[in-house]
């Protein structure tokens, strides 16, 4: 039986996040011939809504208020009811995000359903479909199978493919006009923290970093190799608490989660509590000193030496390979 499925895309300082098409692509799955309706929320999204339609949306409902230019629960809570409440979807796919992760528990208590979060593939299509999630920090997978009501998941971002781009494909865009009031919170104001080059969680080549790396000048070669492989700098805990770098590096169970391409993991022994944030990589390389680190048990390849001998080969052996 074919379902009507709503996805949540996400944008972030005017452009789509990428976990917008996966979601697609996971609504196409589940809806197995029916239709997926993606939603854009926001204060000017409008121009947005077509590149939805080119990755496999039939449909796009866009909200825009002038409380919903930046992310509260409050109001996302209430244009997403809203469009719920018209559409009557059966099922709901969020991305597991830090926005997803924050409204989604939300929404499936309001309507009083189940939430399969964190899933990272899909088996089967329609009413078959079942949800391939990591448990115990990623030790082991458990498969869900929704029994009835609304199925609504969160997928894990660089987990499953989006569809592949038809730019003839056109969607059908409309609006919805939600009064949103009530506020308990308004951000005046987001500051970031300047940081360059690829967003971390949504990197395609991890050059990640431990206490092994010993200093805060030590990421420089890791930097060095991240900008020659279009990739993106992240840390252990062990080298964000001994200040070599920020938190906002931090992978692992309590940092964020990667699934890139390809994780390098240098001076990083391994510990099961980094390891929840990574070793669902695609390849992951380890370079360590010791041939007993943890780490090497999750690698597809092993380096055995310093990394500061290591690391600046690799970067001279990658930039001959793009000349
Ligand atoms: P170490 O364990 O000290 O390892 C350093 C490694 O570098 C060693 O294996 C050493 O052989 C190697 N090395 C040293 N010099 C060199 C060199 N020159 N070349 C090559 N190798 C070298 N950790 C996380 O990462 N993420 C989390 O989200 C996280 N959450 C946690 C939550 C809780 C509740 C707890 C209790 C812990 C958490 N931790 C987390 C901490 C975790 O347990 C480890 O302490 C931490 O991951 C260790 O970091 P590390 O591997 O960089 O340091």
């Amino acid at each position: 039986m074919s379902k009507k499925v709503l996805v949540l895309a996400e944008a972030r300082e005017g452009a789509l996040r990428n976990v917008s098409y996966e979601a697609i692509a996971a609504g196409k799955q589940i809806s197995n011939g029916g239709e997926v309706v993606s939603v854009l929320l926001g204060d000017s999204v409008k121009d947005l809504a077509s590149e939805l339609g080119k990755y496999g949306a039939d449909r796009v409902i866009t909200v825009e208020h002038p409380h919903l230019k930046q992310y509260t629960s409050d109001g996302y809570g209430q244009a997403l009811l809203a469009v719920i409440e018209q559409e009557d979807p059966e099922a709901i796919v969020f991305g597991h995000t830090a926005l997803g992760k924050d409204i989604s528990p939300k929404i499936a208590s309001k309507l009083q359903i189940g939430l399969v979060s964190d899933v990272t593939s899909i088996e089967g299509e329609g009413e078959a479909a079942v949800y391939i999630r990591p448990i115990y920090s990623g030790k082991a997978f458990e498969k869900v199978k929704v029994k009835d009501g609304i199925e609504f998941i969160t997928i894990r971002p660089n987990n499953i493919a989006p569809l592949a781009k038809e730019a003839s494909k056109v969607a059908d865009v409309s609006s919805l006009s939600v009064d949103i009031t009530n506020l308990r919170t308004i951000i005046k104001e987001v500051v970031r923290k300047s940081s360059e080059g690829v967003d971390l969680s949504e990197a395609k080549v991890v050059i990640a970093g431990g206490r092994g790396v010993k200093s805060e000048e030590g990421f420089a070669p890791l930097k060095e190799l991240a900008d020659v492989l279009g990739g993106a700098v992240g840390a252990s805990r062990g080298a964000c608490d001994a200040d070599y770098c920020d938190y906002s590096l931090q992978i692992g169970q309590t940092g964020k989660v990667v699934t890139p391409d390809l994780y390098i993991a240098a001076g990083i022994s391994g510990a099961i509590q980094h390891l929840a944030g990574m070793s669902n990589s695609k390849i992951i390389v380890a370079i360590n000193k010791d041939p007993e680190a943890n780490i090497f048990k999750v690698a597809d390849y092993g380096i055995v030496g310093d990394l500061f001998e290591v690391i600046p080969l690799l970067t001279e052996e990658f930039k001959q390979l793009k000349v």
